[in-house]
C-alpha cells in the first residue's frame, strides 16, 4: 500500500461509513447519522431504510430479508433477520397463510407457517 497523497475519493481517515447507491449514482457519508443521531452501527441500517422509503430501493450492499406472503399481498422487507422472521411467524399465526422468507444469502426461501 502506497501512502496516499492528493485527493482521494474514498479516503476518509475517520470511521464514518459511506453508503453508495448505483441506482442513484451517488454516495453519502453518514456523519450526520453518527454524530447527531448517535446511531452507531445502526447508522447504515437507518440510512438504508430511509433511502428505501424515499426512493423505493435499498442502496448497494444492503440486502434485506424479505417476508412475502404466498396467499395475500402482505409482506415486509427488513434488514434484520429476526425482525423479518417475527413478521412472518406472526402473519402465519394470525392468518394461517404460508410466508416465504427470502434473502440473497439463501438458495431457497424458507417457508414459515406450514
Ligand atoms: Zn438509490
Ligand atoms: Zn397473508
Amino acid at each position: 500500500m502506497a501512502p496516499s497523497d492528493g485527493p482521494s475519493r474514498d479516503g476518509d481517515p475517520t470511521n464514518v461509513p459511506t453508503v453508495r447507491c448505483s441506482q442513484c449514482e451517488d454516495s453519502w457519508t453518514l456523519e450526520h447519522e453518527l454524530e447527531d443521531l448517535g446511531l452507531g452501527n445502526d447508522a447504515v441500517e437507518a440510512f438504508a431504510i430511509d433511502h428505501r422509503e424515499h426512493t423505493g430501493h435499498f442502496p448497494d450492499d444492503v440486502t434485506p430479508w424479505v417476508a412475502d406472503c404466498r396467499r395475500c399481498p402482505d409482506g415486509v422487507e427488513r434488514l434484520d433477520e429476526a425482525a423479518a422472521r417475527r413478521w412472518a411467524r406472526t402473519h402465519a399465526r394470525h392468518t394461517d397463510h404460508v410466508v416465504a422468507l427470502e434473502h440473497d444469502s439463501r438458495d431457497d426461501p424458507e417457508r414459515v407457517g406450514e
